[in-house]
């Protein structure tokens, strides 16, 4: 399974990309372990931002300075998140955050910044699960395998269950309607919805695409 047949790649490049609630991360987090490569939660950076820009009193409608968070900010994406020394890892998830990073997301400055920041971290790597919304799209076009997750709204709010049903839906239509790199299926991309299927079955079926790109 190593090299996939891409320059000099250490290991398989998979793009994970779908609405909130979709399976992003249970199948992610599998997926990386059945591939023992890494996995970088993208939405993970995106909420660090958020938090540093609340945690700094920066205008969440200035793009520029927001920008310049997530493009010179300290903040570290792994199991544990941590941004200016502190963990963040829970504060992340916590309900100002979630109704924020999709209004910071929309900024071209911050994406453009934290693209360069992640297109890095894949580099230094080699082969990794990446998830997101603009995975496939925008950050890694060439992908080994490009998966857009989704699930019923019912099974995506009950998933979601510690955020309010109408700010995931604000954020979905946020993440979907903006212009800067909506949330959409990628050219190439395998759509799979998730309701009702266990996570060892899709991540399967996703290594199984993976054999015949190879
Ligand atoms: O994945 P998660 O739900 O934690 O993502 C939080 C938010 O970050 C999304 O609603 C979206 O606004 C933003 N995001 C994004 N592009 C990504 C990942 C996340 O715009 N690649």
């Amino acid at each position: 399974m190593t090299g996939a047949g891409r320059d000099g790649r250490r290991g398989p490049l998979v793009a994970i990309d779908g609405p909130a609630g979709s399976g992003k991360t249970t199948v992610s987090r599998a997926l990386a372990a059945r591939l023992a490569v890494d996995r970088l939660d993208t939405g993970a950076m995106y909420r660090a931002v958020t938090w540093l820009a609340l945690a700094h009193k920066v205008d969440l409608a200035d793009g520029a300075a927001l920008g310049r968070l997530a493009r010179d900010g300290h903040f570290e994406i792994g199991e544990r998140v941590v941004a200016d020394g502190t963990d963040i890892t829970a504060a992340i998830r916590s309900p100002d955050v979630s109704a924020g990073v999709s209004v910071v997301a929309a900024h071209p400055e911050v994406r453009s910044a934290l693209v360069e920041r992640q297109r890095r971290w894949v580099e230094d790597r080699g082969g990794a699960v990446v998830e997101g919304r603009d995975i496939g799209s925008v950050v890694l076009p060439d992908a080994d395998v490009k998966v857009y997750l989704d699930a019923t709204p019912e099974e995506r709010a009950r998933r979601r269950s510690d955020e309010q049903a109408d700010g995931l839906a604000r954020r979905d239509a946020l993440d979907r309607s903006r212009a800067a790199s909506p949330l959409t299926v990628a050219e190439g991309a395998r759509v799979v919805d998730t309701t009702g299927r266990t996570v060892d079955d899709i991540v399967e079926e996703i290594v199984g695409w993976l054999t015949t790109s190879a």
